[in-house]
């Protein structure tokens, strides 16, 4: 029999991270010391014939579940919160503001490792350094051994002792390379670096003399400092915004505080890491997706014990705790990868703001193709704008030009005009960027005797040829089959290759350019850790005659030799059927153009089209980004779209055919019982893809002139739901803000 229970014990109310809106009451553990308990400690609790990690909400007194029945917490792992009040703040309103059950919202905040409940110390990790033989040493001396010449090179670029994870991140069979290095003397094992405070200046002293308008930026934000504000830095590419970053991130460290810097890829990590660690004498961190669980929650302890001045990350980076917070940065704000696109879908952005009104610090946001909701932001005067309109030093903006291949001879997607232009750029020894946006060799096979196509068979597409590999591969669920010979359905026609991919235009560069070296960078030929870095080096020291790639290369990326960039195919970006794809195919385009001419040499940028008179191609090349983005903010407003409006997507799925949508009409008669007319109800539909990964998929949106009324009916809605009979058989999700209506 359970031993009789205590009416007045008292009662820990949990979050635990399940895909259900309610918390969870427990018994708080025999002989606790009550007041010592603080909200946001992480204890482990019986659930089922399992135990699992919880998050303490709060302490109550009265449970409506019979006390009796109640079990009680096994352990307490935190003595104190690892969140600080104002954290926990922010993820109560992430949890009501996203309608997304707070137990997984706190596990998001944590990193893995602390997530499963391991205890909060930091694993000592060793640190590598030069030494002064090291720091003399010609690297060119050991070029017979070219993985510890680039070993040596590494540390020769970072003039800082580099972590084991800093090494891993960077390239992961570092550590035979490393211990011969220190064999030969030139590297050693070393103390590990103090983050705290030292009377050592936090900077080296190698800031650019900025022009007036990085100065005006910099001084603005940092009168800023202390208080709350965001600002919206508008730069051309090039236009020195990082050198902006770095002298207000200076500023910041120098008054004690720490950084926060939000990166959309991690593949611009390493870019930004390298400067970032020239400039600066204070210890980073480096948080992301490729780094092992443990380098993370280090990352993440000594940020928030204040052992560490700067961490750059990715959007998972955003919640990390800050002992003495400065400043969140938010680089190329308007990617869409700031968006979390499964689970707890929050806008790294959004929040980022959100958590600087908390934290009463300033957000800096930027981008050269900002946000249409950013620059409304601006014109609300919720953001203020910071203004970089020309290209930093001696750079000239890019020339950019249509090219129209109407009726003209192609060679797998290139004009002769094109290939012209890129023989007379070779020919003064400069590099060439080629764009296009898919990968593979072709988007689909078809049959040229009955015209049967390969299509996945579990999802709504054509399957991706990849030649190389010898397969066929669907994108969307990643389903592989070999590629066939012999068409199934007719057994005798031919089996072509329609449409284009990268793989597919390296293939004629290098029967066109037979003495150049191509380089193609894509999700398939950047797999391996470091591989990406490794091209990048090869294209930054000149190895490199022509750069072939998707939008990996759009982001960030500085090639000063880079004079002609061709966007190959700019006309497949222009009938979606999705409201974001103009605003996200012009700053496709701008970015892209933005790699062309960022030294001395001015650059080109060529666009293959068919519609040389769209408007959004002659708006952008003729009057620049921002026309653009007033034009397509003035349709949005005439259409009432966001940001004029609000919604949020339900998106279902299920094996089932018809349960989606018999789910969806169920919550249509309850929204509509709730709504009172005031937020739209649209569909259900089938979603753009209706089948995936072999489940059904259908979506319902809803639309509001105002946010408070879209979330007042969801706050109703949400857990009504979720107890309706057809939502055991769907697999459901909320989608607020959505950036992808897909
Ligand atoms: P963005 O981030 O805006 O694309 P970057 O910060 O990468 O631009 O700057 C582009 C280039 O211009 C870099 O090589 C940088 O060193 C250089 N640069 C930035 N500011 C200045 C300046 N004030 N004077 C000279 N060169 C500068
Ligand atoms: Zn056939
Ligand atoms: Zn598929």
């Amino acid at each position: 029999m359970a031993k009789s229970q205590n009416r007045n014990e008292p009662i820990f109310r949990v979050a635990i991270a399940l895909p259900v809106y309610r918390l969870f009451d427990y018994l708080a553990p025999e002989h606790v010391e009550l007041i010592k308990v603080k909200p946001g400690i992480r204890l482990e609790v019986p659930f089922g014939k399992a135990k699992k990690i919880a998050f303490l909400v709060e302490c109550v007194q009265h449970s409506d579940i019979d006390i009796g029945k109640l079990k009680r917490v096994e352990r307490i792992l935190d003595e104190k919160p690892l969140l600080s009040a104002k954290d926990l703040t922010l993820l109560h309103w992430a949890g009501r503001y996203y309608h997304h059950p707070l137990g997984e919202v706190f596990s998001a905040a944590f990193p893995v490792a602390l997530r499963q409940g391991k205890p909060s110390v930091i694993q000592a990790e060793k640190r590598y350094a030069l030494t002064e033989l090291g720091k003399a040493t010609d690297s060119g001396q050991l070029k017979r051994s070219p993985k510890q010449k680039s070993v040596l090179e590494k540390f020769q670029a970072h003039q800082n002792s580099l972590s084991e994870a800093e090494l891993s991140a960077w390239n992961e069979n570092w550590r035979s390379s490393v211990k011969l290095l220190i064999d030969r003397q030139l590297l050693q094992l070393s103390v590990s670096e103090s983050g705290t405070h030292t009377a050592e200046p936090v900077v080296r002293n190698d800031a650019l003399h900025c022009n007036p308008q990085q100065q005006a930026a910099i001084d603005t934000v940092c009168e800023g400092l202390g208080q709350f504000g965001v600002f919206l830095l508008e730069g051309v590419t090039g236009s020195g915004k990082t050198e902006v970053y770095m002298q207000i991130i200076r500023t910041v460290l120098e008054r004690g505080q720490q950084v926060l810097v939000l990166l959309p890829e991690i593949t611009l990590t390493p870019q930004l890491e390298d400067r970032f660690r020239q400039r600066f004498t204070v210890s980073m961190a480096i948080s992301h997706s490729k780094l092992t669980d443990r380098q993370r929650a280090s990352a993440w302890l000594t940020m928030q014990r204040g052992e560490c001045s700067i961490l750059l990350g990715t959007r998972s980076a955003l919640f990390t705790p800050l002992k003495n917070p400065g400043l969140i940065i938010l680089d190329e704000e308007h990617d869409a990868s700031f968006k979390q696109q499964e689970g707890f879908r929050f806008s790294a952005r959004d929040v980022a703001v959100v958590r600087g009104k908390l934290l009463n610090i300033p957000v800096l946001l930027g981008s050269a193709t900002p946000a249409l909701e950013s620059l409304h932001n601006v014109d609300n005067k919720r953001y203020r704008l910071l203004h970089l309109p020309e290209r930093a030093g001696i750079a000239t903006a890019p020339v950019l030009q249509l090219l129209d291949i109407r009726n003209k001879r192609m060679q797998e997607g290139l004009s002769e005009a094109l290939v012209a232009q890129m023989r007379l750029t070779l020919a003064k020894n400069e590099q060439v960027l080629l764009f296009l946006n898919r990968r593979g060799f072709a988007p689909t096979l078809i049959c040229h005797g009955c015209g049967w196509v390969a299509r996945c068979r579990r999802c709504d597409a054509n399957l991706v040829i990849h030649y190389d590999e010898g397969i066929l591969r669907c994108h969307h669920c990643g389903q592989e089959q070999r590629l066939i010979r012999q068409c199934p359905a007719c057994k005798t026609g031919e089996l072509t290759p329609l449409g284009l991919g990268t793989e597919r235009v390296e293939k004629v560069l290098a029967e066109l350019f037979p003495d150049k070296s191509i380089v193609r960078l894509d999700r398939d030929s950047t797999q391996r850790k470091g591989s990406l870095e490794n091209y990048l080096q090869q294209i930054n020291r000149g190895e490199v005659d022509i750069i072939l790639g998707t939008q990996m290369l759009a982001k960030g990326h500085h090639f000063p030799n880079v004079t002609l960039v061709a966007i190959l195919d700019v006309d497949s970006g222009l009938f979606s059927i999705d409201f974001h794809a103009p605003e996200k195919l012009a700053q496709m385009i701008v970015q892209v153009s933005g790699r062309a001419g960022r030294a001395e040499k001015p650059g080109r940028v060529i666009m293959q089209t068919r519609q040389p008179e769209h408007p959004l191609l002659t708006t952008l090349i003729h009057q620049g980004y921002n026309s653009f983005a007033r034009t397509a903010l003035a349709e949005r407003k005439e259409a009432s779209l966001p940001p004029f409006s609000y919604q949020a997507l339900l998106r279902v799925q299920a094996q089932d055919a018809e349960m989606p949508k018999l789910f969806l009409q169920a919550v249509v008669e309850l929204a509509q019982e709730y709504s009172k007319g005031r937020t739209q109800i649209l569909g259900p539909v089938a979603a753009p893809m209706a089948r995936r990964a072999g489940l059904y998929r259908y979506q319902l949106l809803f639309q509001s002139g105002r946010r408070p009324e879209l979330h007042a009916l969801l706050d109703v809605l949400m857990p009504k739901i979720e107890k309706l009979k057809q939502a055991k058989k769907v697999r459901w999700s909320l989608d607020v803000d959505p950036v992808d209506l897909y």
